[in-house]
């Protein structure tokens, strides 16, 4: 029969538990299915691989191509580095010490999580993995003074990236965000146009809770960029395209595994086609 058709409720159904199981959102994926079936109708899709392919495009549509981070043209280029704690902020910093010294970088890495004496020595023992040196001070030291030496010693050294580390501990209270403004302040104070990237690490298994902390990150110090971790669990972070479309933000990098290699950069055609496999790395 003359259009017939493979698509069916079932198959807006299926597409709808993908998408919301993804993390996409319910608004973004009722905005996704109002425009897809407008699509089928007015171009004539039949097939569902027809309408995965469409979908895929939209998805695609809705990501920020990711630009290279602003790190070079100056003598000293200045990573912060925030998000929550467990987001994944220091593992991901040792990692991408570690490619930036795989570049021919020269790197310094500053213990700015000063909270936990545990947090100055995680960080340290990523300054060996990865090669480059870390400047630390004492635990429950003012990260502000600690970021201070690490700019004064990024200097002596001629390192070309500093790369600050944070507390993450109660991302809602106001103490927190206020020792970000002051780390950022110190940091202005010594390199005028600091930091030259201020990136978010956001774990991708915390689905649209993250959207509220990019959300209050964003306020306090102006993120510039993401790095979602955690995406070789059954996550498949779809937070980020409500990340993208409501903060503009751009995703750097995403983390897939704890070892310093785990870490790659953000391609958004690879990513849109892991929401649609399972597991196994097979379609769905
Ligand atoms: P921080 O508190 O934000 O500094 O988080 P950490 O860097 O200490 O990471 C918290 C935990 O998450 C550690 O056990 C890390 O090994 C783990 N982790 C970080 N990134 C990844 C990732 O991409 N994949 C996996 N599986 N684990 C990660
Ligand atoms: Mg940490």
């Amino acid at each position: 029969m003359f259009g017939a058709t493979e698509i069916d409720d079932d198959t807006w159904e299926d597409i709808e538990a993908l998408l919301v199981q993804a993390d996409v959102g319910v608004p973004t994926t009722m905005s996704l299915l109002d425009r897809m079936r407008s699509r089928v109708r007015s171009e004539g899709i039949t097939r569902q691989e027809q309408l995965i392919e469409a979908l895929k495009e939209e998805l695609r549509g809705l990501l920020i191509e990711p630009t290279p981070l602003n790190l070079s043209g100056r003598e000293l280029s200045v990573v912060l580095v925030a998000g929550v704690n467990g987001s994944g902020k220091t593992t991901s910093i040792g990692k991408m010490a570690y490619r930036m010294r795989l570049n021919n970088r020269k790197v310094i890495l500053a213990a700015g999580d000063t909270f936990r004496a545990a947090a100055i020595d995680q960080l340290k023992l990523w300054g060996e993995r990865a090669g480059v040196p870390v400047i630390a001070g004492q635990p429950n030291s003012d990260p502000a003074a600690v970021v201070y030496d690490a700019v004064n010693a990024a200097h002596a050294r001629h390192a070309e990236v500093l790369i600050v580390d944070t507390a993450g501990r109660l991302h809602s209270n106001f103490n927190l965000m206020a020792e970000l403004v002051k780390v950022r302040d110190v940091l202005r104070k010594v390199v005028p146009d600091a930091p030259h990237e201020t990136l978010l690490v956001l774990d991708g298994t915390t689905g649209q809770n993250a959207l509220s902390q990019a959300k209050k990150f964003q306020e306090a110090i102006d993120i510039t960029g993401v790095v979602v971790t955690k995406l070789d669990s059954t996550a498949k972070g779809g937070m980020l395209f409500a990340i993208q479309r409501e903060l503009g933000l751009p995703v750097h990098y995403i983390g897939i595994g704890e070892t310093m290699y785990d870490l790659v950069f953000f391609n958004p055609t690879a990513f849109v086609d892991s929401l649609f496999e399972n597991g196994n790395g097979e379609s769905a």
